[in-house]
This record gives C-alpha cells, sequence and structure tokens, in this order.
C-alpha cells in the first residue's frame, strides 16, 4: 500500500456537475485544486452509470430565456456541437476533457474519501484533512487544503468533520411552508435505477431472473405509464426507498429496484400486451441514482416560500427555476402520482450563506446537500442548477483561499 500527502488549496470533493463545476471555477481563478471522486467517471448522476438527464432553470421551456451559462453552459454547447444523440458515454467524455483542460485541477478519480480530521469547538470547527482510498492502485491519499467543498450528494465529508445538517422533512411550522407536513419525519426522495432496451431486429426470448417482481401484483401497471419502446430517463418513477434510510439501506434500495426492472421487462415481453418480440434489454444501472440524504445548515436555510416568492437576496450567487419537484414516499408503489410541481413565476436566487456550514469555518457545499429545506430542494437539487451553484461556491471558496 502506497500513502501519499497532497497539499491543494482547496479540495473538492465528489465529481458530480457541482464538484465539476466548482473545482473548474476555483482552478480558474488561480487556486490548486484536487478534485476526488469515488467513480471511474465524473457527472454523478448525470454519468454513463447513472443516465439521468440534466435539467435546470429553463423547466423544459417554461423559463426560456433562463438557460444556465458560466461552465453549465459550456458544457450544454459542447455536448450539443459533440454528442447530439445524447450518447451518455460521449457526455462522460466532455465532462472529463473540460476538467483535465484546466492545468490547476488534479484529478482523483476511484478515491472514496471516508476519512475527515477536524480541529476545534462549536462554530470553530475547522477541516484539517481529508484522507481517501483510490481503489484498484491501493493508494492512501491524504489531502491537506485551506478549503473543503463537499460535493458528494449524500453529504459524508460534512458529516464526519461535525457540520450541522438536516434529513428528512421539516415541519410545516418551522419555516411556514404549506408544502411540509404537520410533523417533522425522516423522509426524503427515493433512489433509482434507470435501464435502456433496444429493437435487435429479430425476435429475442426474455427468461427473467428468479428475483423479478410480479409487477401484477402492484399498482404500477395501473398507476405508471409503461411503453415498450420507452428508456432510461421515461423511467425516472422507479423510485423507492423514501421510506428507509437512503445510504444505509442503499443495497436493499437496489435489489427492490432491480427486481422491478426485471418484472417490468417480464411483463412487456411476456405479458402478450406489448409489441417488444426483437426488443432486448441493452443496459440497466446497477448504481442507484440517489435524489436525497443530508442538507447541511448554512447562515440561511433556502425555503419554499423564499422560491415561490422570488425573494431577492442581497448575496445572490445562483438561481434556478425549475420546480418544486417533490415525490410521494411510496415513490413507485404509491397509488398518488410519481410527483408533483409547484412553480415560481419565473427564477428564484440562491444566495451565498446557502453555501457554506454554519460551523465548520473551512467547508463549503454544492449541489443537493446545500442549505436548504426539504421543500426548497425539490428544486434546486436539478443537476445545472447543482452546477451554477457549484460555479458560485468554487469562487467562493478561490476567494476564501486567496485572502487566507
Ligand atoms: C432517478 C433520478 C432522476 C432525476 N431526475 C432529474 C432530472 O431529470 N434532471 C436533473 O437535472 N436532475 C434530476 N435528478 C436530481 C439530480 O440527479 C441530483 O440532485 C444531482 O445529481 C445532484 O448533483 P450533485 O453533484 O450534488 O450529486 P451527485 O450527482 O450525486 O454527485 C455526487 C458525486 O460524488 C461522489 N461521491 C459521493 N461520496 C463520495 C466520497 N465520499 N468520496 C468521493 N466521491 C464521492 C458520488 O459518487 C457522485 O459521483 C434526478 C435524480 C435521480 C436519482
Amino acid at each position: 500500500m502506497k500513502h501519499e500527502l497532497v497539499k491543494p488549496d482547496i479540495t473538492v470533493i465528489g465529481g458530480g456537475l457541482a464538484g465539476v463545476c466548482a473545482a473548474i471555477s476555483a482552478a480558474r481563478l488561480g487556486q490548486q485544486v484536487a478534485l476526488v471522486q469515488n467513480r471511474p467517471v465524473l457527472g454523478g448522476n448525470s454519468s454513463s452509470e447513472v443516465r439521468v438527464w440534466v435539467c435546470g432553470a429553463t423547466a423544459h421551456g417554461i423559463n426560456r430565456y433562463a438557460r444556465e451559462t458560466g461552465i453549465m453552459g459550456e458544457l450544454f454547447v459542447e455536448n450539443q456541437y459533440r454528442n447530439p444523440e445524447g450518447n451518455p458515454y460521449l457526455w462522460d467524455l466532455i465532462i472529463l476533457e473540460a476538467v483535465r483542460a484546466e492545468p490547476n485541477i488534479r484529478l482523483y478519480l476511484n478515491t472514496d474519501v471516508h476519512e475527515v480530521e477536524a480541529t476545534g469547538d462549536g462554530e470553530e470547527r475547522m477541516i484539517t484533512s481529508v484522507t481517501g482510498w483510490m481503489m484498484g492502485s491501493e493508494r492512501k491519499i491524504r489531502f491537506e487544503s485551506q478549503i473543503y467543498l463537499d460535493c458528494t450528494g449524500d453529504g459524508l465529508v460534512g458529516f464526519l468533520a461535525g457540520a450541522k445538517f438536516a434529513l428528512g422533512r421539516e415541519a410545516r411550522s418551522e419555516y411556514g411552508e404549506e408544502w411540509a407536513p404537520e410533523v417533522a419525519d425522516q423522509i426524503t426522495l427515493g433512489s433509482t435505477l434507470l435501464f435502456y432496451t433496444k429493437d435487435t431486429g429479430a425476435p429475442v426470448r426474455y427468461i427473467p431472473p428468479s428475483f423479478a417482481k410480479d409487477i401484477t401484483q402492484t399498482s404500477i401497471p395501473i398507476r405508471r405509464v409503461i411503453r415498450s419502446g420507452d428508456s432510461g430517463c421515461h423511467y425516472w418513477w422507479i423510485e423507492w426507498g423514501g421510506e428507509h434510510d437512503t445510504v444505509h439501506d442503499n443495497e436493499l434500495i437496489r435489489d427492490e429496484l432491480w427486481s422491478v426492472i426485471y418484472g417490468i421487462w417480464d411483463y412487456i415481453k411476456n405479458s402478450g400486451k406489448f409489441e417488444a418480440d426483437q426488443m432486448t434489454l441493452e443496459w440497466i444501472g446497477s448504481l442507484p441514482g440517489k435524489r436525497e440524504y443530508r442538507r447541511f445548515t448554512g447562515d440561511y436555510v433556502l425555503t419554499q416560500n423564499d422560491i415561490i416568492s422570488q425573494r431577492e437576496f442581497p448575496d445572490a450567487v445562483a438561481f434556478g427555476g425549475w420546480s418544486i419537484d417533490l415525490h410521494p414516499p411510496q415513490g413507485m408503489y404509491a397509488e398518488a402520482s410519481g410527483s408533483k410541481h409547484m412553480h415560481a413565476d419565473g427564477v428564484y436566487h440562491v444566495p451565498f450563506r446557502s453555501l457554506y456550514s454554519a460551523n465548520v469555518r473551512n467547508m463549503l457545499m454544492a449541489g443537493r446537500d446545500i442549505s436548504a429545506s426539504h421543500v426548497a430542494f425539490g428544486t434546486t437539487r436539478v443537476m445545472a442548477t447543482c452546477a451554477v451553484i457549484g460555479e458560485a461556491a468554487g469562487t467562493g471558496a478561490a476567494l476564501c483561499a486567496a485572502m487566507g
């Protein structure tokens, strides 16, 4: 085993779109940045490993004028030019090349950070190092920086550092939010696996695995849309785990999602209700796309009322425009529709005070773990918004590092 010590100005942990944009923005401002990602590819949920579509403030055309510029805009344009078909592997490459184009970024793929050292009490906590294990290389790498950005989605780094956070749904009384439940609970949005299919041009047989679920015994065929030609994100509603612990029950959640995917495909191929003779499964996700876990507490907690009233913050550094998009706790088994939406009358602001920890002095965050209530997170969580937030947080981190 090799032990290594790296001392960049800034360490960004998590290489989803938030972390990528944070790393690029800080690097362009002259800081030495380590970008540490525990998967073999960048992009988080948008990567070829999960394959979620990148959405943002335009909300599928409702706010046409609001398309993200900045680093996310560069990625969009490059993707439109080189990958108009939306091939997920080419999207991985576009993100990888954007990172590799920055001389100030050192990229650590396959490196899982799970040790954090921090000192100080109360509001004086400071992270002194984070350590990751690079899988396949037997390298244990310690990162010592002035500033750390938790872009892990699940928020493991901040948790290990003792950063304050929220998990689940706040009570309505906490922030006066109409869409919050009366009583606080631990419910989150669930996780999802997607699958791709293709027409092979010749008949293909499908024998389901023993663990495939008989979905005719569930409400799925009645309550959800199933079409033989659909692929990928059309099946965003294959969601489960909202009443479980998204992280600690990740394996259980994956197994349930797999059982349903193979069951849906059995229904499509073998029920006689679809034209699917020549269709086969081309790709099935194995890494659950997680929607929600910890949300760190910053100096400000963004709420439903801020979003809907389009509150203008003096420290606005990012914007969003997607609906507040919440899902029923039972996910795909819910009788209710798979999602409900509440729109502001246009775009809304995200303040800088929601992008740094209230008690860990040298930690910023970007992505789905920012300081927002569960309801407000329902809109800030889309990836182009996470990316814009990442660019802002990376800029803030660079200023902090430059000014000591
Ligand atoms: C099925 C599904 C459908 C969705 N639909 C949409 C949609 O249509 N459009 C849209 O824009 N958004 C959608 N979302 C929401 C969106 O995907 C997430 O909110 C978004 O990915 C959050 O971005 P992020 O960068 O914060 O986190 P992530 O994309 O989760 O990226 C975090 C990265 O950090 C890495 N990481 C985690 N822990 C560590 C660690 N300890 N060390 C190193 N690396 C670590 C992870 O492997 C991951 O790659 C959907 C989500 C799901 C699951």
